[in-house]
């Protein structure tokens, strides 16, 4: 054990996977204890919202209420369901439905047309695309009560979930008393304050141009996260889907499209990834007029020519 000082934080790091995706924290600690128990909080904390948020959880809190919908009925939910519901539905009216967790339907027809290699048929796509609508969940606040007001809906909150439980876990960190850590949720990154003695987090952000672009940012209390480019892509007649769908138009945006979001938390970020991503440039530099303190990295490809926008400085 090496000897330190009374007071001198050391660096900690703890890996698990959660939700699909390598989950590590860095945390400054003068204890080993208080670093090991904040991360086992931590990581307990990730995995019950995954519990109740996974729509890849059978009998999940989300898909439960998935199952209730077009039946006129409330149900009773968790904070962190309501809540995460609540912050949806404000980011979907901020970017004009660019984000929506109410792509369940759509997102389900082309996972499926992905096993089978088979592009959705149009008949196929029109009738899933009926059930998408943030303006089709009714939420009651006092009694944290929700309502899907169509038949089929399915709820998928995986374009902000991460980001969401990043937060949360942050804040189970700082009840443990520690103030400086960072949370690397398979990329996309939420930070607290910085390593004792410094300004910011040492952040390398890359546009995936493929000519190396990078900015070196310094950074500290907010959420960074990169949507578009994946592994998981649907290729039918050589043009190649992403699993990020237009809710609009119900067909996965063809592979054109990077975004990193830098945003005050990692929530927000990664909603925000989402949703421009689904926008394009054009539209995302008026959307983000709604978003004054969220940076931007956009990168697009259009009949073979590259355009960039960049708000990051
Ligand atoms: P991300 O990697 O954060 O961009 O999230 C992608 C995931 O979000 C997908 O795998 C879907 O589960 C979900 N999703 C896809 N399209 C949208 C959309 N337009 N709005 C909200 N969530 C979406
Ligand atoms: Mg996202």
């Amino acid at each position: 054990m090496p000897s330190v000082g009374y007071g001198q934080a050391k660096r900690y790091k703890f890996q698990k996977m959660l939700m699909g995706s390598p989950f590590q924290l860095v945390l400054y600690s003068s204890s080993d204890s208080v670093a090991q128990e904040a991360a086992r909080k931590a990581f307990v904390r990730i995995e019950q919202l995954n519990e109740r948020l996974s729509d890849y959880r059978d009998g999940s809190e989300i898909n439960r209420l998935s199952a209730t919908a077009g039946k006129k009925e409330w149900m009773a939910v968790s904070d962190d369901l309501f809540r995460i519901l609540e912050i949806s539905r404000k980011i979907s009216r901020q970017t004009q439905g660019a984000f929506d967790v109410t792509v369940g339907p759509v997102v389900q027809l082309w996972r499926r047309a992905l096993r089978r290699n088979h592009f959705p048929e149009p008949q196929e796509l029109e009738n899933v695309r009926k059930a998408v609508n943030y303006k089709y969940i009714r939420l009651r606040k006092r009694n944290r009560q929700v309502m899907l007001t169509k038949p089929s809906m399915r709820l998928d909150v995986g374009g902000i979930g991460k980001g969401f439980a990043a937060d949360e876990a942050l804040k189970i960190i700082k009840q443990e008393g520690i103030s400086s850590a960072l949370i690397d949720a398979g990329g996309d990154l939420t930070l607290a304050d910085p390593p004792p003695g410094k300004t910011g987090w040492t952040v390398e952000i890359t546009s995936g141009n493929g000519r190396d672009s990078t900015a070196i940012l310094l950074l500290a209390n907010v959420g960074v996260a990169t949507s578009g480019a994946t592994y998981r892509y649907l290729e039918h007649e050589g043009k190649r889907y992403s699993h990020i769908v237009n809710p609009k138009t119900g067909v996965g945006l063809r592979f054109h499209v990077r975004t990193t979001v830098v945003a005050p938390n990692g929530t927000l970020a990664d909603a925000l990834a989402t949703a421009c991503s689904v926008a394009g440039i054009q539209k995302s530099k008026k959307m983000l007029r709604r978003f004054p303190e969220a940076k931007v990295w956009l990168l697009e490809i259009r009949d073979g020519k590259q355009e960039e926008w960049k708000s990051i400085p």
